[in-house]
């Protein structure tokens, strides 16, 4: 909790003046059964009616002050935490939004997920539980002790003797039950990733028919889960039951032992009746305090999981801008450039090319060769491990963040559509102009927009699961052409077009974006032969580099997957 204290800080007067409230509340309560003793054993016997009414009356206005201040802390408590826990969730937000995707590799999405939602639920409820009982059980739990002591020492030993066996049944179940508490935590987080992962892949799932599998795994975690929750209610579910027996233990031997003072002329029968709610008083306070560690110990965990990603330091950091570019630089160049993920193994080994202004770069390779990884240096999404990638000449690191995305139009394989309309997500929260927009979707031969009810305008639900995979794909190219960007990017972005519409989109980018800079990956040679520059890859490193001629004749890979798919090498469309 230390570590979130610079949230905490600003609330310190608030916070402070909540505990005060509950502190009198808790005062005010400890007073009535004080104020009932009097009563029975003072005012009682000596029959003044008015006496009577006047402790009667100052019993009510304790119990009136003490749910007054109890709700108006109850409501403090709310206000502080919740705003805490707001400013936490707020800047935890951005934080997760500028991570590095290697800082993001190593969370993971669903850590993150969590981090955001459960972690700082949990935080929420130490910090207003905190409040709550923070300062009112341990008063109560003191105060009880003390009013006793005060009233009659020896009948307050039967308690004082009963505590410390409450306290190690206390000790023993919060001991054995916080790090079962801890595991759940975990387990449920596997639960999360599995159903996120089995929902994210329904389709394949099914079509691969691996739904039994997929049930298996639920099962599984299902059932760990189940396990762990049981095992932690078995143990948890022993302290009420012990809390009762011990109350009603020490209800009867107060009574017992009460009585027998009570008939020795020792004590009056009023302090037999105020001990037996001190008694109880003080046993649910042990209780709040167990609670309080319960909440302590889990709240813990959640602040330091949660202050561990906020400290993370910035990743890619923009360099100080180098002397001024070459003036003949080339539009893109990777010098010499390796990289690996995981640092075991590269997942690009000396890749080195140049590609000048209006250049086709087209990346060929089988299933994890790194043509993606490629795409993902361009964009610095990840840094190389040694090498360079430079624009126009000058080093990617040093360039602004914005203005380097500001370059790009990009289109991954799986790409994001958001619920809106055809329009919206073309547009994707840019400025830009509704001609821009009718553009790009007729250079990516979108033209299934015209056709559909209401145009541009017509909808788009969540994940575009209304649209089929070629039409989802043109209007993700229209979106990364829309703002006329500098280089594009279209990694396996037409694998769902049939060739006629693959060779009218690559026609319209010929003729309308001649000063774009275009690298595309693609699994089809047809795609990417008209190419000025096409890279072979396997396992990171370049098996051939050169044009759709060139490679026929120097690269056994390609010249194999050209034959295969066009037919010995003729022309295809
Ligand atoms: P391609 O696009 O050619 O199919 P990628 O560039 O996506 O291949 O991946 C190249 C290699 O890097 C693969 O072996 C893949 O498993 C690995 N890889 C890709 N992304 C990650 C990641 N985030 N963390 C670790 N390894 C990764």
């Amino acid at each position: 909790m230390r570590r979130l204290e610079r949230y905490i800080h600003p609330y310190w007067t608030f916070i402070f003046f909540t505990v005060l409230i509950k502190f009198l509340g808790a005062v005010m309560e400890l007073m009535i059964p004080w104020l009932m003793e009097v009563m029975l054993d003072e005012k009682v016997p000596a029959g003044d009616p008015a006496e009577i009414l006047l402790c009667g009356g100052l019993m009510l206005l304790c119990a009136a002050l003490c749910f007054g201040c109890n709700v108006l802390a109850n409501r403090m408590s709310a206000i502080s935490s919740g705003r805490i826990t707001k400013a936490i969730r707020h800047d935890l937000f951005h934080k997760l939004q500028s991570l590095s995707a290697r800082q993001l590799d190593e969370l993971t999405v669903p850590s993150a997920e969590s981090r955001l939602t459960s972690d700082t639920y949990n935080v929420n409820q130490l910090l207003s539980r905190l409040q709550r009982l923070g300062i009112r059980a341990p008063i109560l739990l003191l105060g009880g002790v003390i009013m006793m002591l005060i009233m009659d020492a020896s009948l307050a030993l039967v308690l004082i003797a009963l505590l410390p066996v409450i306290a190690i049944v206390v000790y023993a179940v919060t001991k054995t039950s916080v790090p079962l508490y801890t595991k759940q935590q975990s387990v449920l987080d596997r639960v999360v990733r599995t159903v996120q992962e089995n929902i994210t892949g329904i389709r394949v799932i099914k079509a691969l028919s691996k739904t039994e599998y997929e049930k298996q795994r639920f099962h599984t975690v299902n059932d760990e889960l189940t396990a762990v929750d049981m095992k932690a209610g078995f143990i948890t579910a022993v302290t009420n039951p012990v809390a009762s027996l011990t109350l009603n233990l020490g209800l009867t031997l107060v009574v017992v032992i009460g009585a027998y003072r009570v008939n020795s002329g020792q004590i009056q029968s009023g302090v037999i009746v105020a001990f037996l709610q001190y008694f109880i008083m003080i046993l649910n306070a042990m209780l709040g305090v167990t609670r309080i560690f319960v909440m302590w110990s889990k709240g813990e965990a959640s602040a330091n999981r949660v202050a561990d990603v906020l400290i993370l330091p910035e990743d890619l950091t923009v360099l100080p801008a180098e002397a001024a570019a070459e003036l003949a630089a080339p539009h893109i160049e990777f010098r010499d450039v390796s990289f690996s993920y995981t640092g075991i193994g590269k997942n690009i080994d000396s890749l080195s090319f140049r590609l000048e202004h209006g250049q086709t770069l087209g990346i060929l390779g089988p299933i994890g060769s790194g043509k993606s990884t490629v795409l993902r240096l361009l964009l610095r999404l990840y840094d190389p491990d040694s090498g360079t990638v430079l624009l126009d000449g000058q080093d990617i690191r040093t360039l602004p963040r914005e203005e380097l995305r500001k370059k790009f139009g990009v289109v991954f394989q799986n790409d994001f559509l958001a619920e809106g309309s055809i329009a919206d997500n073309i547009r994707f929260f840019r400025d830009l102009p509704e001609e821009a927009l009718r553009r790009a979707a007729e250079d990516a031969q979108a033209a299934f927009i015209e056709e559909k009810e209401g145009g541009m305008e017509a909808d788009v639900v969540v994940r575009g699961n209304n649209l089929s995979g070629g039409q989802k794909q043109r209007l993700l190219i229209a979106r990364a052409l829309a703002a006329d960007p500098e280089i594009l990017i279209l990694d396996d972005a037409s694998s769902a077009l049939d060739y006629r519409t693959d060779a009218d989109l690559r026609r319209a980018l010929r003729e309308h974006y001649r000063g774009t800079t275009t690298v595309l990956v693609a699994q089809r040679v047809s795609s990417l032969r008209h190419a000025d520059l096409i890279l072979m890859l396997q396992d990171g490193a370049v098996l051939g580099a050169g044009t759709h001629e060139e490679l026929m004749q120097t690269c056994e890979e390609y010249r194999i997957i050209a034959e295969t798919q066009m037919g010995c090498g003729r022309e295809a469309v």
